[in-house]
């Protein structure tokens, strides 16, 4: 399977080859055809499957069929923040290299007026989020009356972050014939409502089974007591050697307060978040690049759509209350292939998240305790009572037969402690906040 075979053009293909890519990933080796015939597509894909390029290249494609007329956009590709939407500009920019294409990214917390200039000169794709394309029309600076296509990107997380009015409004003001593109990476039945009033006949396209994590990824837990976690942190990256770590806090707050602690403990680190001005954080970013900071502590909704290639380690410094949110977060490592290792360290008033997560991914994750930091108050044991004889059986710990996902339990490790709220317990659903926190 090549990438010309997919029926792309000498061009992309060739654009495809400097960025070093041998083999279409499965999301690509679906896409592509679909969106190349024409029809709306609805794809369900996580972050490191390859999606962006599985959109962009036939769209370039398309595109490139015919020359543009008027000032465009004539694609036109919604995320849901400001570092998706740049990374998907800057995958466009790469993959449309040998095609004459005009591409153009905007996004809020930073000037409008330089972007208006842009959508001036005229070009054929914009990557916008969608509050500042909203602002972008009611000034006048855009017309939608070139579209022929719309790419909705992490449309679960455009809904989480409450932009589904402004979608709305941006879709009744598309012209009515275009071909529409859905990404999400999980399908709740407010994602369905969505595609089933936007998409015509979609083919449906997906790889992984729904929010199911990487398999290369490999996951462990690590029981600690809340107080002892910035030390437990802070020992695994010395003692490992980490140079690259990506750790999720769950408020702003938290990831100021946790960035200083290292700082203060001797390791370079950065915060990203949404308080963060657009300049700050990608100046984080460009450092932590580069290696000149070695922990990146992030929320959620700061790092979906950040890019990092062959991010080794991700670390959960706090449970997210969403437990589709784990899986978006694991994303972050092992991508497109590459292996990885996400573990979370998890206090006992986590045991309702931890045994959401299980839940949603279907298996037990393996236990570790470091000798000196084992936790006084160790995870809740699932409640007796709700348990199923029937599926205890399959709800061992993964710690060391079979398919493990983490390191074998050895000795001082402990590890396969198996302590955990289990399968079937409580869900953890926070419940979906609406709120941009991030
Ligand atoms: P995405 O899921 O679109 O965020 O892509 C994840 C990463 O995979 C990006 O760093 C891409 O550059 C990379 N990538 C995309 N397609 C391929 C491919 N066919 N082979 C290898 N890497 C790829």
């Amino acid at each position: 399977m090549s990438f010309s075979s997919l029926g792309l053009s000498e061009q992309l293909v060739r654009a495809t080859a400097d960025q070093g890519y041998e083999t279409p990933s499965p999301i690509q080796q679906q896409a592509i055809p679909a969106v190349l015939s024409g029809k709306d597509v609805m794809a369900a894909a996580q972050t490191g499957t390859g999606k962006t390029a599985g959109f962009t290249l036939p769209l370039l494609q398309r595109l490139a069929e015919k020359p543009r007329t008027g000032k465009g956009p004539r694609a036109l590709i919604l995320a849901p923040t400001r570092e998706l939407a740049a990374q998907v500009h800057d995958s466009v920019h790469l993959y449309s290299r040998y095609v004459p294409t005009k591409a153009a990214v905007v996004f809020g917390g930073v000037k409008i007026n330089p972007q208006m200039m842009k959508l001036r000169k005229g070009l054929d794709v914009l990557v916008a989020t969608p509050g500042r394309l909203l602002d972008l029309y009611q000034q006048n600076a855009v017309r939608f009356d070139e579209v022929e296509i719309l790419v909705l990107d992490e449309a679960d997380r455009m809904l989480d972050m409450g932009f589904i009015r402004d979608i709305r409004k941006i879709l009744g003001m598309l012209p009515a014939k275009r071909q529409n593109l859905l990404f999400s990476a999980t399908f709740s039945n407010e994602i369905r409502s969505l595609a089933q009033g936007l998409l015509d006949n979609p083919v449906q396209v997906e790889v992984a089974a729904r929010n199911t994590t990487a398999e290369k990824v490999k996951q462990s837990v690590y029981p600690v007591d809340q107080s002892q976690k910035t030390a437990l942190l802070s020992k695994l990256v010395r003692d490992n050697n980490w140079e690259q770590v990506l750790v999720f806090t769950r408020t702003k707050h938290g990831a100021n307060r946790l960035t200083q602690k290292l700082e203060k403990d001797g390791i370079t680190a950065a915060a990203i978040h949404g308080n963060k001005s657009q300049g700050a954080r990608t100046r984080a970013l460009a450092n932590f690049k580069a290696g000149e900071v070695r922990v990146l502590v992030a929320t959620d909704i700061a790092a979906r759509g950040l890019d990092i290639k062959q991010l080794p380690q991700v670390v959960n410094f706090e449970l997210p209350n969403v437990p589709e949110d784990y899986v978006h977060r694991i994303g972050r490592t092992g991508r497109a292939g590459e292996s990885g290792h996400a573990l979370s360290l998890v206090s006992a008033d986590e045991g309702k998240q931890l045994a959401g997560i299980e839940k949603l991914i279907k298996k037990q994750l393996p236990r570790r305790e470091v000798e000196g930091f084992e936790p006084k108050n160790n995870l809740p044991l699932k409640p007796k009572a709700k348990a199923d004889p029937s599926k205890a059986r399959n709800s061992k710990p993964q710690g060391g037969k079979g398919r493990s996902f983490g390191p074998k339990p050895s000795g001082r490790n402990g590890g396969g402690r198996g302590r955990s709220g289990g399968q079937g317990g409580n869900r953890g659903q926070g419940g979906r906040s609406a709120q941009r926190t991030g």
